[in-house]
């Protein structure tokens, strides 16, 4: 699996302590993106899925994780990896929060047995493409288009008290590869 980053504790992209992970590698090219960083896949960042489940599994015992939030990058073009991914983890949470720049259709008339899979046990999608000019700080939302699917029904109710109280806020992590900036960020971040 490509995966350029794992943060902990993220707590400003869904509830609680989160494991965050970021894979690598993204066609799209949405004008605006705050992670053109991780477009490119690059062999330093391959990571078998039992190594990172290890790792994150190891995390867990030390520290609370409630939950997971996958964004990237593209995570449904990794979907074989991914579906791996979340099978072992879901031994630690059950709320995985996943980013993706399809929607939520377009996925399911891929009719591709892995992303089926993570459609089934991921907890919350948060589907749509990027578009920089309707990025208004919706929370959770990079841009207002994008929609936020509760897919797991028991997460139905913590989800729905998350975000009529949520507002949008920023964690920054300083990390080897410098200062990531972790949360939804106004359009003109990059600049
Ligand atoms: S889908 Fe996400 S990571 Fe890919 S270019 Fe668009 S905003 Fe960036």
């Amino acid at each position: 699996m490509n995966v350029a980053r794992i943060l902990y504790p993220i707590q400003v992209l869904g509830p609680g302590k989160r494991v965050g992970i970021w894979v690598a590698g993204c066609s799209r090219r949405c004008k605006g993106c705050s992670n053109p960083e991780l477009w490119t896949q690059r062999p330093e960042y391959e990571i078998s899925v039992d190594r990172l489940s290890a790792l994150v599994e190891e995390l867990a015992r030390n520290y609370v994780v409630d939950g997971f939030t996958i964004s990237g990058g593209e995570p449904m073009n990794q979907a074989r990896e991914l579906n791996q991914l979340i099978a072992q983890l879901s031994v630690v949470s059950s709320d995985f929060l996943v980013y993706t720049g399809y929607q939520i259709e377009q996925l399911i008339e891929m009719h591709d047995p892995m992303i089926d899979s993570v459609l089934r046990q991921i907890a919350v999608l948060v589907d749509g493409e990027y578009i920089e000019e309707l990025n208004d700080n919706t929370f959770l939302r990079g841009s207002s288009n994008q929609r936020v699917h509760v897919l797991n029904s028991t997460c139905k109710e913590k989800y729905q008290k998350y975000l009529e109280a949520g507002h949008n806020q920023i964690q920054n992590f300083t990390t080897t590869d410098g200062v990531v900036s972790v949360g939804i960020h106004h359009r003109s971040f990059r600049r």
